[in-house]
């Protein structure tokens, strides 16, 4: 969504609001994108710079990184992003960022996709405590246990137990 500035560059103080719904999503190959995300937020005329902040709010879906089963994921981003035109006002030192402003139009649409992709989980999981698969026969652990009897010891573990044993 591209938003003209036009009008908010006129005057120091200057906002404008605005909200759409992303259609066209680039792909990403480890989510699906299950609800087109909505932003909404202001665009405000900050004197030397323009400052956007807005919320984005959607839902993506993935597989848990230990069980595979599907899993939806809502998201909620906030962000704000300031652009200046360059070889404008000068820049205020400090931890902002600054956009450069080359267009009468902000590129909204590519902001918020941007702060979509940042905010991608590493991973997803069904549930904090998730058990995963049984390294041995596959079943789904989540469903209880699967019957297998092998008996897996952390070596960490093991050496410890030698030693205390060592000890005793
Ligand atoms: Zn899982
Ligand atoms: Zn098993």
């Amino acid at each position: 969504m591209k938003k003209s500035i036009a009008g908010l560059m006129k005057e120091p103080g200057a906002r404008e609001g605005f909200e759409f719904v992303m259609e066209d999503m680039p792909a990403d190959e480890e989510y699906r994108i299950l609800d087109p995300p909505r932003v909404s937020g202001e665009v405000v005329n900050a004197g030397n710079h323009l400052a956007v902040s807005a919320v984005v709010l959607t839902r993506i879906e993935g597989v848990c990184a230990r069980c595979l089963d599907p899993v939806v994921y809502p998201m909620r981003i906030e962000f704000e992003d300031m652009f200046i035109r360059q070889g404008g006002a000068e820049t205020e030192s400090g931890e902002s960022e600054f956009y450069p402003l080359t267009e009468d139009w902000l590129d909204l649409g590519q902001c918020a996709w941007e702060h979509i992709v940042s905010a991608l989980p590493m991973q997803l999981l069904c549930a904090e405590d998730c058990p995963g698969l049984c390294p041995h026969c596959g079943a789904d652990l989540k469903k209880g246990p699967c019957g297998c009897r092998v008996r897996e010891t952390d070596p960490r573990l093991a050496v410890l137990a030698r030693l205390g044993s060592e000890f005793v």
